[in-house]
Parts: C-alpha cells; structure tokens; sequence
C-alpha cells in the first residue's frame, strides 16, 4: 500500500453505467474502505437501489423523477435517503465527497460535475462531455475552490501520468492513440449500412452505448483531441491522433529534445480509474498485467480523414473556438441518439453535425462569466439540439 492517505468519502455520478460499474467493482476489488456519500443514476432504478444497498451512501439520486417512488420503496428500511431530478443529481454532487467520479454520459453531466468542482471536490473526470461544453471554466472553477480534475479517459489519463507540468513549455506533441472502432477497416459504402449492433460492437472495450457509437465513427476521439487541448492547455495543431488497434499504448507526449514518453496497460477502465483515484500515490488491486512478449506486436497507422470525417469536424470546432465544441457535442448526441433508433444512417450522424455546425455559425459562448457558464452552456445546447433535430428531420424526409 502507499504513504498518501486515499479518500475516504466518495461519490460516483452514473453509477449504474459502465464506467460507475467499474468505479465501485475497483473499490471492491481494491478493498478500500470509502464512505460513499452519493450514488446517482439516470432511469435504471432497479441496478441504482441495488448498488446503494450494497455500498450504503448516505444519498441515492435517481434523476428520473417518475422513478423516486420506486427508488423509496426499494430502499424502505435502509435509512439511505433518496431523491430525484437533475437539481437532485447536482446537490448531490456537492454533497461531502473528497473524491466524486463524473460518469454520467453527455451534456447532462455538466451540471454535476460544475456543482463537484465548485465544492472542491477531486473530481474524476469520465464526462468528457463537461469539458467539451465548458472546459475552461470548469478547469478554473475546480482550481478556485482548491479542488482538482484529473482525466478518466484512458487517453487523457496516459498524457496526465508522463505530462510533467514543470516542463509543458517543452512539449512539442500530444499523441493520442486511437484503435479505430469496430469498422477501422471498412469502406464508405459499407459503413453506409452500418447497423447499430455492427457499431455498439467495439473490438477492446466495453462501453456505453454513446460511447460506442462514437468510436465507430471517430467522434470520440475528435472529443478527445478537444478535451485534452483544454485539460493540457495546448493548441489544436499540437494534439495529434494516431491509430494502435491494440489499445496498449494509451497515449504518448512528444517533448522538445525529440523523447517522446507513453503510458501503456492492458485495455481496462479501472486502470486509469485507480490512477485517478489514488494519485498521486498508486492503487494496488488485482490488475491484470501488461505482457508485452504476449501481445507480440503493437502496430500504427495515420488515421483517415476522408473515411472519418468526424474527426476533422472536431479538429475545425476547436480551431473556430467559442461555442463551436458544444454545439458539435450537441449535434452528436441528437444525431447518434437518432441512429440507434435507426432513424438515420451511419453516415449521417457526421452530417448531421457538420450541418448543424454550418447553421449555427456565429454562436458565441466567450463573454459568459464563470458564474453564467452553466447557463451559457445550456443555450447553446439547446439551440444545437433544436437545430440538429431539424437537420435529423430534412434527412429523414429525403430518404
Ligand atoms: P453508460 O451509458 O454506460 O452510463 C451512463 C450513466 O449515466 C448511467 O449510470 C446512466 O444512468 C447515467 N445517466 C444518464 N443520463 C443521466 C442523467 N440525465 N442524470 C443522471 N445520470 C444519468 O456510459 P459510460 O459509462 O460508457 O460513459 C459515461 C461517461 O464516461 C461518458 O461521458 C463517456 O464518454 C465517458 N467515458 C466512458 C468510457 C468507457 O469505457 N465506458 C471511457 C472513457 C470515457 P442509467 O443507466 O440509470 O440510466
């Protein structure tokens, strides 16, 4: 075990998905002994009263508010209080955790992770979302209340264990590996007619299903070229993606003498989630180890542009800045929510945010203050939802 004292109190936003359920696995596998103050969830009540019986928090949100009487009855003699609706999940957020996990998916996590950051919390940082749609200020916030984020994602979490803040004026490349998704070697044509199933398919990991579907088309990683500019501080044409379809090496970071240094690990969330958790000491838990002689050979390649346009897309808001991230972020989370329900076409879902990104040209986030981020944030999600819903329609109507 290490020297550092590990947080006690705990919280984990989006308990119930896939990142929450390796979160509370980690602990138990770990054996550490955390308080946990909240569990929050979105609509599965069934899993949220299940885990809250096992881990006893003080607090069990449900952000469904038609699920609180379920949610009560499940809980009935435990004494675990229970709550719902998006201002609950926030509350809850602040409550008194050291360390709270933000794993709830896409825009909606925002708000919790704001309401972590400001109460000082550690926050460990899944919701790329929160970053995409109000990086800087959160990243501000979080310092001002002497709190800290540190990244989840495995990528973002490779760059922050080899990143040496004393020398980021030496970095000359963030490398972020990529491993391609599911559909790394498939033509346009044949990923006209991508099913969902074919893209919730991820070949290394086992995701949400947002998640997955942004891998397939390379969205993710236009995310997560944005987030690490923001959570690193460095310009768009420093952050670079490189596809390694094995997923061993998480991510490089090229310095100034030309060492470029990288994080590598089997291709488990709970690696960088005990990283996050225990830094800066290091977590021991039955982690499977890396055997590189094993694995044989770690392979890269350039990734394609023309076949992914999504990843472009994502480069281009950064470069334009202001609002254009959020309103990207938006149009995907309306566009993949579509195609899941089979609406509209794999490839649509990157038309459908390079239209929206067209028709709200202009959108501007820059004079929101610190204390208007939330709200200026949720404006221009809700217009690019709106505007992304009519592009989904347009589509629709043409097919
Ligand atoms: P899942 O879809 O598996 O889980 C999402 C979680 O969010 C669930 O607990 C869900 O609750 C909850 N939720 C959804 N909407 C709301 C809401 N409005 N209010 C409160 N809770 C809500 O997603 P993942 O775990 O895959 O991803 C979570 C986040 O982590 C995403 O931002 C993703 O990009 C990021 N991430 C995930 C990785 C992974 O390996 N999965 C890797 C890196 C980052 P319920 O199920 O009860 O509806």
């Amino acid at each position: 075990m290490g020297t550092l004292s590990l947080p006690r109190k705990v919280s984990v936003l989006g308990s119930t998905g896939s990142i929450g359920v390796s979160t509370l696995d980690l602990f138990e596998k770990a054996g550490v002994e955390v308080e946990v103050t909240a569990l929050a969830a979105g609509r599965n009540v069934a899993k949220l009263a299940e885990q809250a019986r096992t881990w006893r928090p003080r607090l069990a949100v449900i952000e469904d508010e038609t699920k609180l009487p379920e949610l009560r009855e499940r809980l009935a003699g435990t004494g675990i209080e229970a709550a719902a609706g998006a201002t609950a999940v926030a509350d809850a957020a602040a409550a008194d955790a050291q360390w709270v996990m933000s794993a709830i998916v896409g825009f909606a996590g925002l708000a919790p992770t704001l309401a972590a950051a400001r109460a000082g919390a550690v926050v460990a940082l899944a919701n790329k979302e929160s970053l995409i749609c109000a990086g800087p200020s959160l990243l501000r916030q979080a310092k001002l209340a002497g709190g800290v984020v540190i990244p989840v994602d495995s990528e973002h979490s490779a760059i922050f264990q080899v990143f040496d803040p004393a020398n980021a004026h030496n970095v000359a490349r963030l490398i972020l590996t990529a491993s391609g998704g599911p559909f790394r070697g498939w033509s346009r044509e044949q990923m006209a007619h991508a099913t969902p199933e074919q893209a919730l398919a991820h070949p290394n990991w086992n995701m949400g299903a947002k998640i997955s579907v942004d891998s397939a088309t390379m969205m993710n990683k236009g995310l997560e070229v944005i987030e690490a500019a923001y959570l690193f501080s460095m310009p768009a044409e420093r952050v670079e993606v490189l596809i390694h379809p094995q997923s061993i090496v998480h991510s490089l970071v090229e310095y100034a003498d030309g060492s470029t240094l990288a994080q590598l690990g089997p291709p488990d969330m709970r690696a960088p989630i005990a990283c996050a958790y225990a830094w800066p000491d290091r977590l021991p838990w039955p982690a499977q180890r890396l055997d590189l002689a094993r694995a044989g050979q770690l392979t890269f390649e350039e990734p394609d542009l023309a076949r992914f346009p999504a990843l472009k897309l994502a480069k281009d808001a950064l470069a334009a800045g202001g609002a254009a991230p959020a309103v990207m972020n938006a149009a995907d989370e309306v566009a993949v929510a579509a195609f899941l329900e089979r609406r509209i076409g794999f490839l649509d879902i990157a038309r459908v945010v390079a239209e929206t990104l067209d028709k709200t040209a202009g959108e501007d986030l820059s004079s929101a203050s610190d204390d208007d981020a939330l709200a200026a944030a949720r404006a221009v999600d809700a217009t690019a939802r709106r505007v992304a819903g009519e592009v989904v329609d347009g589509l629709m109507a043409r097919a």
